[in-house]
C-alpha cells in the first residue's frame, strides 16, 4: 500500500532541487564562513552571503535584515523574549498575542509571565480571526510588543497582520508575526506587511529541518538570544548551518517564484476535500468558510461521530498520514487550544482532523482522502454517535 502524506503543515519533504543545491556544502565547500583567510572559508562566506541575498529578495527585505536561526521556534523565541527584555529596560513589560498562536509563541509568553511580564491573550472569533480593534484596545502605554501569527497552522486562518502592524506603528509598539505557515503558501512581503519582525522555517516549504530565519527590520534590536561568536553580525552566535541555510534560501526562492501556480494546485486539492466533507453528515469545517481567507493547503474538520485519534488510526490503515489538530498537540490527550479558542466544546475538538496538502501531492491523493472520508461517514451512520 502506498502512503498518502497529507500532513504538510507538520513538515514537508526536501525537494530534489533543494537537496542538490545543499549537497556541496557538506563535502566540498565545508569551510567555516568566518574563516575567510583561505579559499575554502571564503567560498563558504560567499555562499552564505548569496543565500542571505536570495532570502531577503524573496521577502522584499534587505540582506542585513535577515538573521538565520536553528528553526522557526528559535526565531519566535528570539523575537518575543529578545524584544520583551529589551523593552523592559524602558519600563515596558506588557505583551499582546493571540490565543491561537503556535506553542513556540505561547510557551515563550508563559515563560515571560514567570519573569514578571504581563501578557494579554486576545480571543479570536469562530473562524479564528483576531479583530484588529481588539489589538488597538489592548495596547497600553507599557506595551512592548504585539505578536500575531500570519496564518494559523491548525485551521489555516490568514490573520489581518498588515492592519495590526499599522495600528502598532501608529501606537509606537513593535510588531512581530510568526509567518512559518504563510511563507511559501501565500505572498509574504515584509514591507507591504509593515511588521518589525517575521519568523519563518525552511522545513515548512520543502527545505531542510533545523534551519529558520528571523527578519528584523533595520533599527529594531531584540536582545541577543544566543551568546558566543560574532556570527550574524554579532547578533546570533554559532557556526552557521551553511548547507541548511543554502537549502532554506533555494527552497524559498522556488516557493516564491512559483507561488501562484503552487497555490492554485494546492487549493484545488483542498477544495475537493472541503466540498466532500461539507456534504457529509455531522461534520463541522473549522477555520474560515471564505476559502480565500484560509491557507490554500489547509482542511480542518470535526467529525461528531469519531474521536480524532481513532480517525487517524482509520486513515493510517488506508495509508493516509494526517493530523488530529496539530502535530504538536497530538500525542497528548488535551484538545487543541486553537479549536477550544474558536469555541468548540472539548468533545467536538477531540474529534478533529487536519489535512494539509503539499506540492508533492496530486489530485489522486485528494481523492484517496475523501474516499476514506466516505467510508468513515458510512460507518458513522451505522453507529450511534459517541458521547
Ligand atoms: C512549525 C511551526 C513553528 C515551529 O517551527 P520549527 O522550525 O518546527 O521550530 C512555529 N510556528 C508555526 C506557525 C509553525 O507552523
Amino acid at each position: 500500500m502506498s502512503v498518502i502524506y497529507v500532513d504538510n503543515a507538520a513538515t514537508t519533504p526536501v525537494s530534489g532541487e533543494v537537496l542538490a543545491a545543499m549537497t556541496p556544502y557538506f563535502t566540498e565547500v565545508y569551510g567555516n564562513p568566518s574563516s575567510i583567510f583561505y579559499s575554502v572559508g571564503e567560498a563558504a562566506r560567499e555562499a552564505l552571503d548569496a543565500a542571505r541575498e536570495r532570502t531577503a529578495k524573496a521577502l522584499n527585505a534587505e540582506p542585513g535584515e535577515i538573521f538565520f536561526t536553528s528553526c522557526g521556534t528559535e526565531a519566535d523565541n528570539w523575537a518575543v523574549k529578545g524584544t520583551a527584555r529589551r523593552m523592559a529596560a524602558r519600563g515596558k513589560k506588557h505583551l499582546i498575542t493571540s490565543a491561537i498562536e503556535h506553542h513556540a509563541i505561547l510557551h515563550a509568553m508563559e515563560a515571560l509571565e514567570k519573569e514578571g511580564f504581563e501578557v494579554t491573550y486576545l480571543p479570536v472569533d469562530a473562524e479564528g480571526f483576531v479583530n484588529p480593534a481588539d489589538v488597538e484596545a489592548a495596547i497600553r502605554p507599557d506595551t512592548a510588543l504585539v505578536s500575531v501569527m500570519m496564518a494559523n497552522n491548525e485551521i489555516g486562518t490568514i490573520e489581518p497582520v498588515a492592519e495590526i502592524a499599522e495600528i502598532c506603528r501608529r501606537k509606537g509598539v513593535l510588531c512581530h508575526t510568526d509567518a512559518v505557515q504563510a511563507v511559501g503558501a501565500i505572498p509574504v512581503d515584509v514591507k507591504a506587511l509593515g511588521v518589525d519582525m517575521l519568523s519563518l522555517s525552511a522545513h515548512k516549504f520543502n527545505g531542510p529541518k533545523g534551519v529558520g530565519a528571523l527578519y528584523i527590520r533595520r533599527g529594531v534590536n531584540p536582545v541577543v538570544f544566543m551568546d558566543g561568536g560574532a556570527q550574524e553580525r554579532g547578533r546570533r552566535a554559532g557556526t552557521e548551518n551553511l548547507a541548511g541555510i543554502v537549502g532554506l534560501s533555494v527552497a524559498l526562492e522556488r516557493a516564491v517564484n512559483g507561488l501562484d501556480e503552487k497555490a492554485k494546485k494546492l487549493a484545488a486539492m483542498r477544495d475537493a476535500v472541503l466540498d466532500h466533507i461539507a456534504a457529509m453528515p455531522k461534520v463541522k469545517i473549522n477555520g474560515p468558510l471564505d476559502r480565500a481567507k484560509r491557507l490554500p493547503n489547509n482542511v480542518n474538520a470535526s467529525f461528531e461521530a469519531a474521536e480524532g485519534e481513532s480517525l487517524l488510526l482509520m486513515l493510517d490503515m488506508k495509508g493516509i498520514c494526517a493530523s488530529s489538530g496539530s502535530a504538536c498537540a497530538s500525542g497528548s490527550l488535551d484538545p487543541s487550544h486553537v479549536l477550544l479558542a474558536i469555541g468548540l466544546p472539548h468533545e467536538i475538538a477531540h474529534c478533529s482532523l487536519r489535512i494539509s496538502f503539499g506540492v508533492q501531492n496530486t489530485m489522486d491523493d485528494a481523492r484517496g482522502v475523501h474516499g476514506a472520508g466516505r467510508d468513515r461517514a458510512e460507518s458513522a451512520r451505522a453507529q450511534p454517535a459517541l458521547e
